[in-house]
């Protein structure tokens, strides 16, 4: 299997439906009375659409092919498709045959977002004076969307087996780890002979046997990457990912759910959504002051930074809510990019989440509450990181000895994947 470029599935995390398209015809008209002669019909691709499902490739034939020496053999480049014997002799109106190529044979002989489809005649064949060939191709299609590296990516394919899907992901920054690519697969998966296979970019990266019987859930399977594969596929921009279902996969529609973490745990800043830019912006060790503020409006969006757990959640802990008020404050454990922990302080967070529910980078896990200095609302995040995997404390968490505190903005620069 040839995995080629030019269909650069650039997916959002969403289900797309599919469509059926006649998507290319092409004639070649007036080719000479001698017989024998290879005709080309070549169809140009666009960028923008997945195939999905069989291809039918329809030959019509035009001229003398009435009887059985006269017939006209069709090509994929060079590989045989079937023979054409229809046609009866000189007639004046078009004779059709179809036949139906899995996606992933198609798609294998795309060279430049074009397909070469070839008709040879026999050597009996068209001493006529009207003599065409058509080929017409038909298949279902996604629209596609770009998707980034850290997001997922579904796409859903037809009943039927053979099936190759297509996940790509924009990775416009430099890969310093390794990662992983999680595959799930729903639809009927359930025996040894009923499999997918993960690709990325011509490279088999491992098999995927499960799923049930039409199973209405994903079924995931994770497979790890290199660094430098990562580095490798990523070179140009995008990581392209695709999976062939066996020929006898898929009795029942279903999907193929991708996430690509490419470079391991993304991480994301805690007040991206906060609209103020005021004067209250008080950074790490001012005064005893043990993080760093992001001056918001209350209502602001706060997010995580990665992924993690909640771990605490303080309705009215001391100091929160203003000088010598109480206020609304949380704490994740994340998980670093070398699988370690750390405690991230969200102060002044007003959630509805509770301990231990799971989050993922970039969830908004609250709101910017209120800070009252004097009266006056000094709305902010207090943003703190407890760089350690244990022993987080039970009190002195804004003000105090530093411990095992850190500064969250290196903290954070240093891990921070800017995404386009
Ligand atoms: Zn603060």
């Amino acid at each position: 299997m040839r995995i080629n470029c030019m269909l650069l599935a650039l997916i959002l995390y969403n289900a797309f439906g599919f469509s059926q398209q006649t998507y290319s015809r092409t004639t070649v008209r007036g080719f000479s009375i001698s017989a024998g002669q290879t005709t080309t019909h070549i169809h140009s691709l666009p960028d923008s659409i997945q195939i999905i499902g069989n291809v039918v490739i329809r030959l019509g034939l035009k001229g003398d092919f009435g009887s059985s020496s006269e017939y006209a053999d069709l090509f994929l480049d060079d590989e045989t498709i079937g023979t054409h014997n229809g046609g009866e002799e000189c007639q004046t109106s078009w004779d059709y045959q179809s036949w139906t190529v899995p996606a992933g044979q198609f798609v294998s002989h795309i060279i430049d977002s074009e397909v070469a489809v070839e008709v040879r005649n026999s050597s009996s064949v068209n001493y006529c004076s009207t003599r065409y060939h058509a080929v017409k191709i038909t298949f279902s299609y996604n629209e596609l969307t770009p998707a980034e590296v850290g997001q997922k990516s579904v796409v859903d394919f037809p009943e039927g087996g053979g099936q190759l899907t297509q996940h790509s992901f924009l990775s416009n920054y430099s890969i310093d780890r390794s990662g992983s690519i999680d595959v799930g697969i729903r639809g009927d998966f359930n025996s040894t002979s009923e499999y997918a296979e993960i690709w990325i970019e011509g490279d088999l990266i491992g098999q995927h046997d499960g799923g049930s019987n039409c199973a209405a859930s994903f079924d995931q399977a994770s497979f790890s990457l290199s660094r430098a594969a990562l580095q490798d596929y990523a070179s140009d921009g995008i990581i392209d990912v695709m999976i062939w279902n066996s020929s006898n996969a898929n009795l029942c529609q279903g999907e193929h759910e991708v996430f690509l973490n490419a470079g391991s745990i993304p991480f994301w800043m805690p007040c991206s959504d906060c609209g103020y830019s005021g004067p209250y912006n008080r950074g790490w060790l001012v005064q005893g002051h043990l993080g760093q503020d992001y001056p918001a409006y209350p209502n602001d969006s706060v997010r995580a930074v990665a992924d993690g757990r909640v771990y605490k959640v303080e309705k009215n802990f001391p100091g929160f809510g203003g000088l010598d008020l109480p206020g609304p404050v949380m704490v994740i454990e994340h998980i670093k990019e070398d699988g370690s922990h750390f405690f991230a302080i969200y102060g002044h967070v007003s959630t509805t989440l509770e301990k231990d529910d799971i989050v993922r980078g970039n969830d908004i896990i609250g709101t910017v509450g209120h800070y009252y200095v004097d009266g006056e609302d000094w709305s902010h995040l207090h943003f703190g990181v407890w760089d350690a995997p244990d022993s987080f404390p039970t009190t002195g968490w804004g003000y105090g000895s530093i411990r095992d505190f850190t500064d969250p903005t290196p903290f954070l620069n240093s891990r921070y994947l800017p995404w386009p």
